[in-house]
């Protein structure tokens, strides 16, 4: 080894010593630790923005994801836009006190945006109601029933020209950073909805008109061609087609059920697979990835240095099926991809959550090689299933009176931490099983027992298991939903000892 590799070499020993020691010193080792939080967690005060920034910074957050528009409207006092404004915050700039607090504290503001989900009454809603998204009965989503429940939200067209999106979304996030000097902006429900039809939308009259031209089903230029296509070959769908002709020569004569029908059901080529729907996924993936690219552009017009976070599906090859959500393509308009990798998302209990959350982890950092940050969003309430659940069934078991044995199963599995959280509460579901009755009073200590558990009664154990193994997998970041979460099953103390390592 000659002088200069040993002097390398040593170089390397110092500042691996150095880092070694800053570790020690309680400087954090995960570059992203990131909240999603709502408004309401900062109040509308400069107090309480202040006082909220403060338990950030006590818990080692550095970066907060915070809502500006959802489903009820924007959370700043639009100029182009104020029939959005939620009420009460015309009077109050949130945004602005929210940047100036946490920039005091280092922390980094992403500015939280419900992309293509709109109340079902909201502004936009009620202007253009041209613009929502529709099924090929014409209705919009919020003329569906999901669960027996009349579905709640309103899906907007991501591909409408002019539409939604360049005439109402692009505009707004351009306005907002404009205003605010806020170091990202975030996406969520950046995509197609997908719990109630994911075949369903969009069917509305652009997209019925775009889709057939944006996968070339039939020639602009030359469209009274006849079909080239020789039909002798053994592997029709082998072979580019030279003069497609998808669409039947009375197409403009089909019903808007029998167009949709036959752009989900149809061939490419005559008597080949029924394939067309290739083409419709293929079109809702291009639509929401060009979404991300024209808002990046116009938004860097006015803000150059700005980034873009998404809070994306775990696995970009179904959600690119399913919702249009191929967050591949969103490269390189976003840079930091925030996979909602919450319990919810996989099977199984907790214990297997954690093995299916350790295999996506280590496919997503495959599937997100293009993008310069990983950060893995973990819903901390959601870890809390096993303990939750039994306080429901006995609420609701009690209120009617129900069958002693089932009311008993239930509270066996949380009996042992009532008697030590709650004794009185214990006492009296005891009381409950020697003489059953309903009981609306007992219903309702239980209920308000579930809405403010007592520290503890969610073991912050569950939390930093999970945390561990997400940091196991060697990420750069975690983000963790939500703040209200934290606060309601008293989890930022766990939360500030893990960012803290
Ligand atoms: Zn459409």
């Amino acid at each position: 080894m000659n002088r200069l590799a040993i002097l390398c070499r040593l170089a390397m020993v110092v500042a691996c010593l150095v880092s070694g020691s800053a570790a020690v010193a309680g400087a954090p080792r995960l570059k992203g630790r990131a909240v999603w939080a709502h408004p309401r967690d900062a109040g509308r005060t400069e107090a309480s923005v202040k006082a909220f920034m403060d338990l950030l910074a006590r818990a080692h957050v550095n970066t907060v994801v915070m809502e500006v528009k959802t489903a009820s409207g924007v959370f700043w006092p639009s100029q182009r836009f104020p029939e959005a404004v939620v009420s009460g915050y015309r009077e109050f700039d949130f945004p602005a006190v929210l940047v100036r607090e946490a920039h005091a504290r280092r922390i980094q503001v992403h500015a939280w945006f419900f992309d293509f989900a709109e109340g079902a009454d909201s502004a936009v809603v009620r202007a253009h109601p041209e613009w929502l998204a529709r099924s090929p009965e014409g209705q919009p989503t919020t003329a569906e029933v999901l669960r027996g429940q009349p579905y709640g939200m309103a899906w907007m067209c991501p591909a409408r020209r002019p539409g939604y999106t360049d005439q109402w979304l692009v505009p707004l996030i351009v306005e907002f950073a404009e205003r605010y000097d806020v170091d990202a902006i975030h996406h969520d429900y950046v995509r197609y909805p997908g719990d109630l039809a994911p075949d369903t939308y969009c069917f509305c009259d652009f997209c019925l008109k775009t889709l057939p031209t944006y996968a070339s089903y039939y020639s602009e230029a030359r469209p009274l061609d006849p079909l080239l296509s020789p039909m002798d070959r053994p592997h029709l769908e082998a072979h580019w087609e030279k003069s497609p002709k998808v669409l039947p020569p009375n197409w403009n004569d089909y019903s808007r059920e029998m167009r949709s029908r036959l752009l989900l059901e149809g061939s490419f080529f005559p008597g080949g697979h029924r394939d067309l729907d290739y083409f419709f996924y293929e079109y809702r993936a291009h639509q929401i990835a060009r979404f991300t690219r024209e808002v990046a552009e116009a938004v860097h017009k006015v803000r150059p240095r700005i980034e873009f976070s998404a809070a994306v599906f775990k696995n970009p090859v179904q959600s690119g099926r399913f919702i249009g959500q191929d967050w591949r393509r969103f490269s390189p308009w976003v840079q930091y991809l925030m996979p909602m990798d919450y319990l919810s998302h996989f099977g199984g209990d907790f214990e297997a959550h954690l093995e299916l959350l350790a295999e996506s982890i280590q496919q997503q950092k495959a599937w997100a090689r293009d993008f310069p940050h990983l950060w893995i969003g973990v819903a901390a309430y959601q870890l809390y299933d096993e303990e939750r659940r039994p306080l429901t069934e006995l609420r609701t078991l009690v209120s009617k009176g129900g069958d002693p044995e089932a009311v008993r199963a239930a509270f066996d599995k949380v009996s042992a931490r009532l008697l030590t959280l709650a004794p009185d509460l214990h006492a009296a579901v005891a009381t409950y099983l020697r003489e059953p009755k309903a009981s609306a009073d007992l219903a309702a200590r239980l209920s308000a027992f579930q809405a403010h558990p007592p520290a503890g009664y969610y073991p912050p154990e569950r939390l930093l298991k999970t945390l561990e193994v997400v940091r196991a997998q060697d990420v750069e970041g975690v983000v963790v939903f939500s703040a209200a979460g934290l606060t309601s099953a008293h989890l930022w103390d766990a939360l500030g000892r893990f960012f803290s390592q």
